[in-house]
């Protein structure tokens, strides 16, 4: 299939050849289609399928086939909605790119910045406009963002939407909108939540399902070392010494453990920066831009920090903590090995997340390989503790088997614990006997809230 054959537009398809994109990625043959056709779409991806593309191409090609917005009025033609300001960003610059060739107006709108700017672009109108919740609500109750005349909507990242608290605003902002629309879903995950708010906002919509988990599993080189959580940095820094980790993502389950990381890697003399919420839009922006150009080695983030930010050529995911929610974890490796290219990620357990590796190894369906020849062990720092399996309880689960090197095997402790699948059984209260302690972690708030 070539961009040609999905009946782009020359200028766009001008615009492809200038970014190198020689074809387009299986979501984007599957949505572009139908979403030039008017219909509505619910995509099931993750970033890195290319999905900004599926919806940006042929929105720019709608929107330019009818150049109606009546100039000098604020109307707003078409509305991106995501949950973060990087997000909100990156999409932002995919579009200038994608439609440099277009005579479109697109701008984005978010927080932690001067909204003066914004009210002066809201002023001339839009014909795409990308924004967080947050800021667009505060622009629309003060009357500078009309949303009466919005064609088309994007939610991108739904279901991380929902996750941080958006769903209010999100519906405030739906409520402004035309009934007749053309609405475009995306989320990479569908708990039920996610699955009414598709019934309740989409129309005949096609469905398209991208990438299950396992399969972006598949593509990358993981490898997974037992540590003690007081020797995750010193291990940390002792990688750091193949020179051939040019450039990896570092990620932590807490904004200070982020900011902890960083500090020991510059003690170390190994440039890093920290990324997450409560950094400023600017230093933020100035960590990942020095973090693309090569100038910073290590880019330490929480979950929600990194999510959405577009990367290229990652060689490395480092994951310093393990994900308490097992989706998290294929979420963050695939930020590496996109396009093709072949991606590395490497993982530290600690003893009290061995429960999250058995939820991830579940969900990828294959054990992760474990590098058992590395300097600091398992059960260094502590004294482990008898083993009994299937009556460990969190903090003092039996190392056993876990000792350097036989990890995977030796997470019995973890598996006599829980029941059925790691993730029905999270909040199910009870229903699986053993160590509901587990359970009470899992549902502990992912870092960066
Ligand atoms: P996304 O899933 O939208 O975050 O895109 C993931 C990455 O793939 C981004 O770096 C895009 O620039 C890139 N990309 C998107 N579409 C294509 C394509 N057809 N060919 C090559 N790279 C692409």
């Amino acid at each position: 299939m070539t961009f040609e054959q999905l009946q782009l537009i020359p200028a766009i398809l001008k615009a492809m050849a200038k970014e190198n994109y020689t074809q387009p990625t299986p979501i984007q043959t599957q949505a572009i289609p139908p979403v030039l056709a008017g219909r509505d779409l619910f995509g099931c991806a993750q970033t890195g399928t290319g999905k900004t593309a599926a919806f940006l191409l042929p929105i720019l090609q709608r929107l330019s086939a009818k150049q109606e917005r009546p100039s000098g009025k604020r109307v707003i033609r078409s509305l991106i909605l995501t949950p973060t300001r990087e997000l909100a960003i990156q999409i932002a610059d995919n579009c200038k790119a994608y439609g440099r060739f277009l005579n479109l107006r697109s701008t984005v709108i978010v927080g932690g910045v001067s909204q003066k700017a914004q009210e002066q672009e809201l002023a001339q109108g839009m014909d795409i406009l990308i924004a967080t919740p947050g800021r667009l609500i505060d622009l629309m109750n003060q009357g500078y963002a009309d949303l009466r005349h919005v064609q088309i909507l994007v939610l991108d990242e739904a279901d991380r939407m929902l996750d941080m608290g958006f769903i209010h605003d999100m519906k405030r902002i739906i409520a402004k909108l035309p009934a007749k629309r053309q609405t475009l879903f995306f989320s990479a995950t569908m708990p039920n939540e996610i699955k009414s708010l598709v019934d309740s906002l989409l129309t005949d919509p096609v469905k398209i399902e991208i990438t299950p988990v396992s399969s972006t599993a598949e593509r990358i080189q993981q490898s997974l070392y037992f540590v003690d959580k007081p020797n995750k940095l010193s291990l940390l820094i002792d990688l750091m010494q193949d020179k051939s980790i040019s450039s990896a993502l570092v990620f932590t389950r807490t904004k200070r453990g982020a900011d902890r990381v960083v500090r020991g890697l510059t003690k170390a003399h190994i440039s890093a920066q920290a990324i997450h919420g409560d950094k400023s839009q600017t230093a933020r922006q100035t960590a990942l831009n020095n973090f693309k150009n090569g100038t910073t080695r290590l880019l330490v983030a929480t979950d929600i920090a990194a999510r959405g930010i577009d990367i290229d050529e990652l060689s490395h995911v480092i994951n310093f903590n393990l994900p308490n929610i097992p989706e998290t974890y294929v979420h963050r490796i695939g930020r590496t090995g996109r396009a093709g290219l072949s991606g590395i990620a490497i993982s530290f357990c600690e003893q009290e997340e061995i429960p999250y590796l058995k939820d991830i190894e579940k969900l990828i369906k294959r054990k992760i390989p474990v590098i058992k020849d590395h300097p600091y062990p398992l059960g260094q720092t502590e004294e482990p503790a008898p083993a009994a399996v299937g009556a460990a309880k969190p903090g003092s689960a039996p190392v056993g088997a876990a000792k350097a090197g036989s990890a995977p095997a030796g997470t019995g402790a973890a598996r006599g614990s829980r029941g059925g699948s790691g993730r029905e059984s999270a909040g199910s209260g009870g229903a699986n006997g053993g160590s509901n302690g587990h359970r009470h972690r899992r549902r502990r708030p992912q870092a960066g809230k």
